[in-house]
């Protein structure tokens, strides 16, 4: 049966004899390109079939492998033009019947006088007590005691594997049996022994979470497993800390206290305590001479930007510039708007570069293009320059950077910052998040980041009364509204999230939703209606309509939102709730209430499901972000609340990031291994482990 491969773990699946453009396509949908693909797609369960029994033992309920002989097969039809086929397996101790459905080809394969091992749960089907849809195989009639080596489908702890239509568990056992023991021999051990200690070998641990003996063998390979994709995080997210922190800035700066505590003084309102330390915290890693790299979080409305704006400002005082990269343009506008507010006063200037508009003030980038050699030009662009992506454009020079700002970061990819990073040559570098971080995702995914956290709001913030509404309620819920529009409050609709990139389709269903509203619900009423494909002209004038109370309902996807400030809105519609996070639902809600009025926010979905109705009922009891992120992760896993699997920065299979005990250890291991080896020379097999496909997991 077994023929060599010639595999190799980048043996591409496609090149396989057998697997053609269909079967591939499958593959891929499971993200099986490779071998090595391949022997990393681990079983999310096993069936235990490992009990043999007689015939006549059993019981209703149990799991179990027989062998015997077969007595009979046959197929008949229902009026459904079912097809059921029947066979009676006899052993020395009693028969049972077996019963397949829809599979007409069986009374081919299975034939009167076979010796078959079957495995399956069994059940009273009719009358009788039968395997329903049995996993079955052939035995050798010489083969009296089945030979546990041969099992593979029956008969022992049968791997089941993440499927999808066409490709069965069945097809990947079989696969993954097949080349197991042709790459094994050729897998290295990544781990060094004095890091690896008690646990297995990475072959016998790839051995045995396919086609473990015991439940516990599996245990062992599966810690193992889970170990590796700590610890290479950890490994990547120290070296990587450790490269920042031997560069050098490009010149220390100076903090002017008295210039700070003066600019401070003169803010329309008084800093939060939280604030003001968090300022602290920033000007002390500014005066250092190597780059900071620092995250900011503070939920939505607790004044991050105020924070960036005091801290642009003493940049300039140190004749630097402070780059600030926004999300989305309404953002970029909101900041240009905000930020030239508060520092035209003091003679800066404030530059916007996005994709509609690059406005460099007292220089456009096109002029700039023209002159022979930047070194020759006074600085003529704006202290402060604010943008999107656009910033990224080689078009645009990035000199004399102190600070780089980077908001709302979980939009932007990690090759995005490190854009940035190099093309400033290693300046101060913030990011800020309104996501709430866990202690353990910080110990882990944000390991290269010092963390300071604004957790205090300003005050007047008033708790957001939240309400999950089953369709039934809807029209109430639309009622209310309608009373409260009357009374000047103003309110946000938010459609559901199609894809995390603003889509056609997601700009389709805001669309089709701000017309029903309109025609249907809200007639009496200014709506309007904001998404990621309008003309960012358009897009701003929505905007300050909705500011200036000229629109009562803004009906709007929930790309263009992040970040937006309107203090009179007091009323938020999630539709389709269900697609969001708890976290995020909670970040859209901080949207509202900001002004004297008590806000809402309503929860709206378009399935009911009691699990569903369960998760979101959690907003209405639960108003502490952090709380609601670490829900989040129980729940829907970490892969999902940050992200990672769309950036693919990680692939956690195995371990949990809410593991508190295993990053500790994986976290010791690579400190010392760094401490003794800072650049991995010694270990190229590790070293090998943190890029993939050639490409740094984590550039600089
Ligand atoms: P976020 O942290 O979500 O980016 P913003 O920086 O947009 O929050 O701040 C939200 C609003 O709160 C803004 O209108 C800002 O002017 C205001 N604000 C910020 N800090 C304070 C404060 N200490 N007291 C009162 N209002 C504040
Ligand atoms: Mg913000």
């Amino acid at each position: 049966m077994r023929y060599n491969l010639h595999v190799e773990l980048h043996t591409l699946l496609a090149t396989l004899p057998k697997i053609g453009p269909s079967l591939s396509y499958r593959l891929k949908l499971l993200e099986l390109f490779d071998i090595e693909d391949l022997l990393y797609h681990f079983p999310f369960r096993y069936d235990d079939f490992s009990q043999s029994l007689a015939i006549s033992q059993v019981k209703v309920g149990e799991s179990v492998t027989f062998l015997g002989e077969v007595w009979s097969i046959k197929n008949s039809y229902t009026r459904f033009h079912k097809v059921i086929t029947r066979a009676i397996l006899n052993d020395s101790t009693g028969t049972i019947e077996l019963v397949w459905f829809n599979q007409p080809w069986l009374t081919k394969s299975i034939k009167t006088g076979d010796r078959l091992q079957v495995s399956g749960k069994v059940t009273r089907y009719g009358s009788k007590t039968s395997l329903v849809a049995p996993q079955w195989e052939k035995k050798a009639m010489e083969i009296d005691i089945p030979d546990s080596a041969a099992n593979l489908h029956t008969g022992r702890l049968v791997p089941i594997y993440p499927e999808t239509a066409g490709l069965t568990s069945k097809w990947l056992r079989r696969m993954i049996a097949q080349i197991l023991p042709e790459m094994l021999p050729t897998v290295i051990d990544p781990l060094p022994e004095e890091v690896r200690g008690n646990l297995l070998p990475l072959p016998d641990a790839l051995q045995q979470i396919h086609f473990p003996k015991t439940l516990e063998e599996a245990q062992k390979a599966r810690d193992r497993l889970a170990f590796d994709e700590l610890f290479f995080i950890q490994v990547s997210v120290q070296k990587r800390r450790r490269a920042w922190q031997d560069k050098k800035v490009f010149r220390a700066l100076k903090v002017d206290q008295n210039k700070l505590a003066s600019f401070i003084d003169k803010l329309p309102f008084e800093l939060t305590g939280a604030q003001e330390r968090v300022i602290r915290e920033i000007t002390d890693d500014l005066q250092k001479p190597h780059p900071m790299n620092r995250l900011l979080q503070g939920e939505v409305g607790s004044g991050k930007t105020v924070v960036a704006a005091a801290l642009s400002y003493l940049v300039s005082l140190n004749g630097l510039r402070t780059i600030i990269m926004a999300p989305t343009e309404i953002l970029a506008f909101q900041h240009l708007a905000t930020f030239t507010k508060l520092l035209e006063p003091y003679g800066l200037s404030v530059g916007i570069y996005t994709g509609s508009r690059k406005s460099l003030q007292k220089t456009v980038a096109g002029k700039q293009k023209k002159t022979s050699s930047h070194n020759s030009q006074p600085i003529t662009k704006p202290d402060i320059i604010i943008g999107t992506h656009a910033l990224l454009s080689q078009k645009l020079q990035l000199d004399k950077v102190g600070l780089v700002v980077v908001d709302e970061q979980q939009r932007f990819g990690v090759e995005h910052r490190s854009i940035l990073r190099t093309r400033a040559k290693s300046p101060h570098f913030l990011t800020m998040t309104a996501t709430p971080i866990p202690r353990t995702v910080a110990l882990t995914l944000y390991g290269d980041l010092d963390i300071s956290v604004i957790d205090e709001l300003p005050r007047g913030r008033q708790t957001v009364r939240t309400y999950f509404v089953p369709q039934r309620k809807r029209e109430d819920a639309y009622k209310f509204i309608a009373k409260h529009v009357r009374n000047g409050e103003q309110v946000y609709i938010i459609t559901p999230l199609i894809e995390q990139s603003e889509t056609l389709a997601s700009v389709k269903a805001a669309t089709v939703e701000y017309e029903r509203l309109k025609k249907e619900v809200f007639p009496q009423f200014r709506l309007g209606l904001l998404h990621g494909r309008m003309k960012s002209k358009e897009k701003e004038e929505v905007i300050t309509k909705f500011k200036n109370q000229k629109i009562d309902i803004l009906v709007s996807t929930s790309v263009v939102e992040v970040g937006v400030d309107v203090q009179s809105a007091s009323i938020m519609v999630v539709e389709g709730a269900e697609r969001f996070g708890l976290a995020q639902l909670h970040q859209l809600r901080g949207r509202v209430g900001r002004g004297k009025v008590q806000s809402y926010t309503f929860l709206f979905t378009g399935q009911e499901n009691p699990f569903t109705v369960k998760r979101l009922k959690n907003l209405e009891k639960i108003h502490n972000g952090l709380k609601l992120a670490e829900l989040d992760m129980q729940i829907r896993g970490s892969g999902e609340v940050f992200g990672l699997r769309q950036s693919g920065e990680w692939n956690l299979k195995i371990a949990s990031l809410s593991d508190l005990s295993l990053i500790e250890k994986t976290r010791d291991s690579a400190s010392k291994i760094l401490k003794k080896d800072p650049n991995l020379d010694k270990h190229p097999q590790l070293a090998a482990k943190l890029t993939s496909g050639g490409k740094e997991v984590f550039p600089d």
